[in-house]
Protein backbone atom coordinates (compact mmCIF):
# COMPACT_ATOMS: atom_id res chain seq x y z
CA UNK A 1 0.00 0.00 0.00
CA UNK A 2 2.76 2.23 0.47
CA UNK A 3 3.66 1.75 -2.85
CA UNK A 4 0.65 2.49 -4.35
CA UNK A 5 0.87 5.60 -2.02
CA UNK A 6 4.31 6.51 -3.27
CA UNK A 7 2.87 6.08 -6.80
CA UNK A 8 0.36 8.41 -6.32
CA UNK A 9 1.95 11.26 -4.85
CA UNK A 10 4.46 10.74 -8.02
CA UNK A 11 1.60 10.79 -10.48
CA UNK A 12 0.00 13.88 -8.68
CA UNK A 13 2.76 16.20 -8.53
CA UNK A 14 3.59 15.02 -12.10
CA UNK A 15 0.03 16.08 -13.27
CA UNK A 16 -0.01 19.24 -11.24
CA UNK A 17 3.29 20.38 -13.24
CA UNK A 18 2.21 19.93 -16.13
CA UNK A 19 -1.50 21.62 -15.82
CA UNK A 20 -1.08 24.98 -17.37
CA UNK A 21 -3.80 26.82 -16.58
CA UNK A 22 -6.50 26.53 -13.36
CA UNK A 23 -9.11 24.19 -14.95
CA UNK A 24 -6.33 21.17 -15.14
CA UNK A 25 -5.07 22.03 -12.17
CA UNK A 26 -8.79 21.81 -10.43
CA UNK A 27 -8.79 18.23 -12.69
CA UNK A 28 -5.99 16.80 -10.33
CA UNK A 29 -7.56 18.13 -7.11
CA UNK A 30 -10.47 16.55 -7.90
CA UNK A 31 -9.10 13.28 -9.01
CA UNK A 32 -6.67 13.08 -6.56
CA UNK A 33 -7.79 14.42 -3.63
CA UNK A 34 -11.64 14.71 -3.78
CA UNK A 35 -14.39 12.25 -2.26
CA UNK A 36 -14.19 10.18 -4.67
CA UNK A 37 -10.22 11.01 -5.56
CA UNK A 38 -7.51 8.23 -5.13
CA UNK A 39 -6.29 9.36 -2.50
CA UNK A 40 -9.51 8.81 -0.33
CA UNK A 41 -10.32 5.51 -1.79
CA UNK A 42 -6.88 4.47 -0.35
CA UNK A 43 -7.87 5.37 3.01
CA UNK A 44 -11.28 3.47 2.60
CA UNK A 45 -9.08 0.63 1.70
CA UNK A 46 -6.77 0.28 5.02
CA UNK A 47 -9.21 -1.89 6.67
CA UNK A 48 -7.27 -4.07 4.87
CA UNK A 49 -4.26 -3.13 6.68
CA UNK A 50 -3.26 -4.79 10.66
CA UNK A 51 -4.75 -2.62 12.95
CA UNK A 52 -1.59 -1.63 14.24
CA UNK A 53 -0.62 -0.72 11.32
CA UNK A 54 -3.36 1.82 10.25
CA UNK A 55 -2.35 4.92 12.50
CA UNK A 56 1.11 5.10 11.46
CA UNK A 57 -0.31 4.55 7.39
CA UNK A 58 -3.20 6.90 7.88
CA UNK A 59 -0.49 9.93 9.17
CA UNK A 60 1.98 8.66 6.18
CA UNK A 61 -1.76 9.51 3.88
CA UNK A 62 -2.50 12.63 5.30
CA UNK A 63 1.24 13.84 4.84
CA UNK A 64 0.94 13.32 1.56
CA UNK A 65 -2.40 15.13 0.93
CA UNK A 66 -0.56 17.97 2.72
CA UNK A 67 2.32 17.72 -0.01
CA UNK A 68 0.11 17.44 -2.47
CA UNK A 69 -2.15 20.18 -1.67
CA UNK A 70 1.04 22.22 -1.19
CA UNK A 71 2.53 21.52 -4.26
CA UNK A 72 -1.02 22.74 -6.05
CA UNK A 73 -0.80 25.94 -3.97
CA UNK A 74 2.77 27.31 -5.33
CA UNK A 75 1.22 25.94 -8.57
CA UNK A 76 -1.64 28.46 -8.31
CA UNK A 77 0.10 31.11 -7.44
CA UNK A 78 2.55 30.72 -10.28
CA UNK A 79 -0.58 30.18 -12.76
CA UNK A 80 -2.12 33.55 -11.40
CA UNK A 81 1.48 35.26 -11.46
CA UNK A 82 1.93 34.42 -15.42
CA UNK A 83 -1.66 35.58 -16.08
CA UNK A 84 -1.51 38.48 -14.73
CA UNK A 85 1.94 39.16 -16.10
CA UNK A 86 0.59 38.45 -19.65
CA UNK A 87 -2.76 40.64 -18.64
CA UNK A 88 -0.54 43.70 -18.03
CA UNK A 89 1.80 43.21 -20.86
CA UNK A 90 -1.68 43.35 -23.41
CA UNK A 91 -3.10 46.04 -21.39
CA UNK A 92 0.16 48.38 -21.69
CA UNK A 93 -0.51 52.11 -22.81
CA UNK A 94 2.41 53.74 -24.51
CA UNK A 95 2.18 56.97 -22.99
CA UNK A 96 4.77 58.54 -25.75
CA UNK A 97 2.09 58.02 -28.20
CA UNK A 98 0.65 60.84 -30.10
CA UNK A 99 -3.06 61.46 -28.67
CA UNK A 100 -6.33 60.78 -30.57
CA UNK A 101 -7.92 63.42 -31.89
CA UNK A 102 -11.50 64.52 -30.76
CA UNK A 103 -12.63 65.25 -33.98
CA UNK A 104 -15.95 67.49 -32.56
CA UNK A 105 -18.32 69.06 -34.74
CA UNK A 106 -18.73 72.44 -35.97
CA UNK A 107 -22.00 74.94 -36.48
CA UNK A 108 -22.66 75.55 -40.47
CA UNK A 109 -22.71 79.10 -40.67
CA UNK A 110 -26.10 79.10 -42.24
CA UNK A 111 -27.47 77.92 -38.61
CA UNK A 112 -24.90 80.38 -36.44
CA UNK A 113 -26.84 83.42 -38.72
CA UNK A 114 -30.20 81.49 -38.39
CA UNK A 115 -29.73 81.22 -34.48
CA UNK A 116 -28.70 84.69 -34.44
CA UNK A 117 -31.70 85.70 -36.59
CA UNK A 118 -34.07 84.27 -34.38
CA UNK A 119 -32.49 85.33 -31.03
CA UNK A 120 -33.30 89.25 -32.84
CA UNK A 121 -36.92 88.34 -33.22
CA UNK A 122 -37.67 86.32 -30.05
CA UNK A 123 -36.17 88.87 -28.13
CA UNK A 124 -38.94 91.18 -29.76
CA UNK A 125 -41.30 88.84 -28.71
CA UNK A 126 -41.45 85.93 -31.93
CA UNK A 127 -42.32 82.84 -31.77
CA UNK A 128 -40.80 80.35 -34.34
CA UNK A 129 -43.03 78.32 -36.40
CA UNK A 130 -42.07 75.59 -38.56
CA UNK A 131 -44.27 74.41 -41.53
CA UNK A 132 -44.23 71.52 -44.47
CA UNK A 133 -41.12 71.33 -47.19
CA UNK A 134 -43.74 69.55 -49.55
CA UNK A 135 -46.72 71.85 -49.52
CA UNK A 136 -49.60 71.80 -51.54
CA UNK A 137 -50.40 74.28 -54.25
CA UNK A 138 -53.21 76.32 -52.61
CA UNK A 139 -51.19 77.61 -49.66
CA UNK A 140 -48.13 78.20 -51.75
CA UNK A 141 -49.51 80.10 -54.62
CA UNK A 142 -53.13 80.40 -54.32
CA UNK A 143 -53.82 81.76 -50.52
CA UNK A 144 -51.09 83.90 -51.34
CA UNK A 145 -52.56 85.64 -53.97
CA UNK A 146 -50.60 84.04 -56.68
CA UNK A 147 -53.16 83.29 -59.46
CA UNK A 148 -52.98 80.16 -61.58
CA UNK A 149 -51.35 82.18 -64.43
CA UNK A 150 -48.51 83.65 -62.87
CA UNK A 151 -45.51 83.42 -63.90
CA UNK A 152 -44.11 81.97 -60.38
CA UNK A 153 -46.21 79.02 -61.11
CA UNK A 154 -43.90 77.84 -63.97
CA UNK A 155 -42.52 74.61 -64.49
CA UNK A 156 -39.47 76.02 -65.19
CA UNK A 157 -39.68 77.56 -61.58
CA UNK A 158 -41.23 75.14 -58.93
CA UNK A 159 -40.91 71.36 -58.43
CA UNK A 160 -43.61 69.50 -59.04
CA UNK A 161 -44.79 66.54 -56.89
CA UNK A 162 -48.06 66.76 -58.35
CA UNK A 163 -50.90 68.93 -59.77
CA UNK A 164 -51.77 70.47 -56.42
CA UNK A 165 -48.71 69.17 -54.38
CA UNK A 166 -45.13 70.74 -54.63
CA UNK A 167 -42.15 71.49 -53.13
CA UNK A 168 -42.43 74.63 -51.69
CA UNK A 169 -40.87 77.51 -53.15
CA UNK A 170 -40.80 80.03 -50.82
CA UNK A 171 -41.51 80.10 -46.48
CA UNK A 172 -44.85 82.38 -46.97
CA UNK A 173 -47.47 78.94 -46.97
CA UNK A 174 -46.41 79.14 -43.22
CA UNK A 175 -48.33 82.48 -43.22
CA UNK A 176 -51.41 81.10 -44.87
CA UNK A 177 -51.17 78.41 -42.55
CA UNK A 178 -51.12 80.06 -39.58
CA UNK A 179 -53.38 83.12 -40.15
CA UNK A 180 -56.19 80.20 -41.41
CA UNK A 181 -56.19 78.96 -37.73
CA UNK A 182 -57.29 82.03 -36.56
CA UNK A 183 -55.46 82.63 -33.68
CA UNK A 184 -55.41 87.07 -33.22
CA UNK A 185 -53.08 88.43 -33.03
CA UNK A 186 -49.90 87.01 -34.42
CA UNK A 187 -46.18 87.49 -33.76
CA UNK A 188 -43.90 85.12 -35.68
CA UNK A 189 -41.15 83.92 -37.95
CA UNK A 190 -40.95 81.00 -39.28
CA UNK A 191 -37.18 79.24 -41.43
CA UNK A 192 -36.96 76.51 -43.02
CA UNK A 193 -35.39 75.24 -46.91
CA UNK A 194 -37.74 76.12 -50.00
CA UNK A 195 -36.91 74.95 -53.66
CA UNK A 196 -36.34 76.02 -56.95
CA UNK A 197 -35.93 74.92 -60.16
CA UNK A 198 -32.86 76.97 -60.57
CA UNK A 199 -29.55 76.17 -61.97
CA UNK A 200 -26.12 75.94 -59.54
CA UNK A 201 -23.87 78.88 -59.25
CA UNK A 202 -22.54 81.31 -57.00
CA UNK A 203 -25.76 82.83 -56.41
CA UNK A 204 -28.46 80.23 -56.70
CA UNK A 205 -29.32 76.71 -55.36
CA UNK A 206 -32.48 74.47 -56.09
CA UNK A 207 -32.89 74.62 -52.51
CA UNK A 208 -31.76 77.30 -50.15
CA UNK A 209 -33.48 78.86 -47.19
CA UNK A 210 -35.70 81.65 -46.01
CA UNK A 211 -36.86 83.10 -43.17
CA UNK A 212 -40.21 84.07 -43.24
CA UNK A 213 -41.69 86.43 -40.76
CA UNK A 214 -45.45 87.96 -40.03
CA UNK A 215 -47.40 90.27 -37.86
CA UNK A 216 -51.34 90.69 -37.75
CA UNK A 217 -52.92 92.72 -35.04
CA UNK A 218 -55.25 95.80 -34.76
CA UNK A 219 -53.75 99.00 -35.76
CA UNK A 220 -50.37 97.11 -36.96
CA UNK A 221 -49.16 100.30 -39.69
CA UNK A 222 -45.75 100.91 -42.43
CA UNK A 223 -44.65 102.45 -39.28
CA UNK A 224 -44.31 99.16 -37.36
CA UNK A 225 -42.78 97.44 -40.43
CA UNK A 226 -40.26 99.90 -41.07
CA UNK A 227 -39.17 100.52 -37.31
CA UNK A 228 -38.84 96.71 -36.91
CA UNK A 229 -36.54 95.73 -39.53
CA UNK A 230 -34.69 98.61 -38.70
CA UNK A 231 -34.68 97.19 -35.60
CA UNK A 232 -33.84 94.04 -36.69
CA UNK A 233 -30.58 95.31 -39.41
CA UNK A 234 -28.84 97.03 -36.41
CA UNK A 235 -28.93 94.13 -34.37
CA UNK A 236 -27.51 91.99 -36.98
CA UNK A 237 -25.39 94.49 -38.94
CA UNK A 238 -23.93 97.08 -36.25
CA UNK A 239 -25.65 100.24 -34.79
CA UNK A 240 -24.27 102.24 -37.44
CA UNK A 241 -26.57 100.61 -39.87
CA UNK A 242 -29.35 102.75 -42.30
CA UNK A 243 -32.16 101.07 -43.79
CA UNK A 244 -33.35 102.07 -46.91
CA UNK A 245 -37.01 101.11 -48.66
CA UNK A 246 -37.66 101.04 -52.45
CA UNK A 247 -41.25 100.30 -53.21
CA UNK A 248 -41.57 96.56 -55.55
CA UNK A 249 -44.57 94.35 -56.37
CA UNK A 250 -45.13 90.69 -54.76
CA UNK A 251 -48.59 89.35 -54.90
CA UNK A 252 -49.31 89.07 -51.56
CA UNK A 253 -48.44 92.33 -50.04
CA UNK A 254 -49.53 96.17 -50.56
CA UNK A 255 -47.62 98.14 -50.48
CA UNK A 256 -44.76 96.47 -51.28
CA UNK A 257 -40.91 97.29 -50.13
CA UNK A 258 -37.41 96.04 -50.89
CA UNK A 259 -35.09 96.85 -48.09
CA UNK A 260 -31.53 98.03 -48.38
CA UNK A 261 -29.23 98.43 -45.15
CA UNK A 262 -25.85 100.80 -45.64
CA UNK A 263 -22.81 98.90 -46.42
CA UNK A 264 -21.20 97.69 -43.18
CA UNK A 265 -17.83 97.30 -44.90
CA UNK A 266 -17.65 101.18 -45.86
CA UNK A 267 -20.29 102.92 -44.12
CA UNK A 268 -21.78 104.17 -47.14
CA UNK A 269 -19.03 104.92 -49.05
CA UNK A 270 -19.23 102.64 -51.87
CA UNK A 271 -16.84 99.67 -52.09
CA UNK A 272 -16.36 96.15 -53.86
CA UNK A 273 -18.53 94.52 -51.16
CA UNK A 274 -21.55 96.42 -51.92
CA UNK A 275 -20.64 96.98 -55.26
CA UNK A 276 -19.69 101.22 -55.22
CA UNK A 277 -23.32 102.05 -54.08
CA UNK A 278 -22.88 101.82 -50.64
CA UNK A 279 -26.20 99.94 -50.22
CA UNK A 280 -26.90 96.15 -50.03
CA UNK A 281 -30.32 94.78 -50.88
CA UNK A 282 -30.90 92.24 -48.14
CA UNK A 283 -35.24 91.59 -47.73
CA UNK A 284 -38.39 91.77 -49.15
CA UNK A 285 -41.54 93.01 -47.29
CA UNK A 286 -44.81 95.17 -47.19
CA UNK A 287 -48.56 94.97 -45.72
CA UNK A 288 -49.97 91.83 -46.25
CA UNK A 289 -52.63 92.19 -48.86
CA UNK A 290 -56.51 92.50 -47.68
CA UNK A 291 -56.91 89.83 -50.14
CA UNK A 292 -54.91 87.62 -48.42
CA UNK A 293 -56.15 88.82 -44.90
CA UNK A 294 -59.81 87.65 -46.41
CA UNK A 295 -58.95 84.27 -48.27
CA UNK A 296 -57.29 83.16 -44.52
CA UNK A 297 -60.64 84.27 -42.70
CA UNK A 298 -59.48 87.18 -41.43
CA UNK A 299 -60.93 90.81 -41.58
CA UNK A 300 -59.14 93.28 -43.20
CA UNK A 301 -61.15 96.14 -41.64
CA UNK A 302 -60.48 95.00 -38.55
CA UNK A 303 -56.91 94.01 -38.67
CA UNK A 304 -53.57 94.50 -41.18
CA UNK A 305 -50.22 93.30 -40.97
CA UNK A 306 -46.77 93.32 -42.48
CA UNK A 307 -44.95 89.89 -43.70
CA UNK A 308 -41.11 90.10 -45.00
CA UNK A 309 -38.66 87.29 -46.03
CA UNK A 310 -35.29 87.15 -45.92
CA UNK A 311 -33.17 84.90 -47.51
CA UNK A 312 -30.85 83.29 -44.87
CA UNK A 313 -27.90 82.44 -47.22
CA UNK A 314 -27.93 85.99 -48.18
CA UNK A 315 -27.46 86.83 -44.43
CA UNK A 316 -24.71 83.90 -43.91
CA UNK A 317 -22.96 85.77 -47.07
CA UNK A 318 -23.02 88.32 -46.60
CA UNK A 319 -21.76 88.27 -42.53
CA UNK A 320 -19.33 86.23 -43.01
CA UNK A 321 -18.06 88.08 -46.15
CA UNK A 322 -18.02 84.70 -48.62
CA UNK A 323 -18.40 85.30 -51.69
CA UNK A 324 -19.62 81.99 -53.28
CA UNK A 325 -22.91 80.51 -52.15
CA UNK A 326 -21.56 76.65 -53.34
CA UNK A 327 -18.94 76.80 -50.39
CA UNK A 328 -22.25 76.69 -47.40
CA UNK A 329 -22.91 73.11 -49.55
CA UNK A 330 -19.62 71.54 -49.93
CA UNK A 331 -19.24 70.72 -46.98
CA UNK A 332 -15.38 71.14 -46.78
CA UNK A 333 -14.91 71.12 -42.74
CA UNK A 334 -11.87 73.37 -43.77
CA UNK A 335 -14.28 75.88 -44.63
CA UNK A 336 -16.72 75.64 -42.23
CA UNK A 337 -14.38 75.39 -39.30
CA UNK A 338 -13.27 79.53 -39.99
CA UNK A 339 -16.68 80.45 -38.79
ZN1 LIG B 1 -19.47 99.11 -49.25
Amino acid sequence: MKEKLQKIREEAIARIKASGNPDALNEVRVSVLGKKGELTALLKSMKELAPEDRPAFGQLVNDTRAEIEKVMEEAKKNMDKLLLEAKLKSEVIDVTLPAKKNSVGHRHPNTIALEEVERIFIGMGYEVIEGPEVEYDLYNFEKLNIPANHPAKDEQDTFYINKDIVLRTQTSPVQARIMEKGKLPIRMISPGRVFRSDEVDATHSPSFHQIEGLVIDKNITFADLKGTLEEFAKELFGAETKTKFRPHHFPFTEPSAEVDVSCFKCGGKGCRFCKGSGWIEILGCGMVHPHVLEMCGIDPNEYTGFAFGVGLERIALLKYEIDDMRLLYENDIRFLKQF
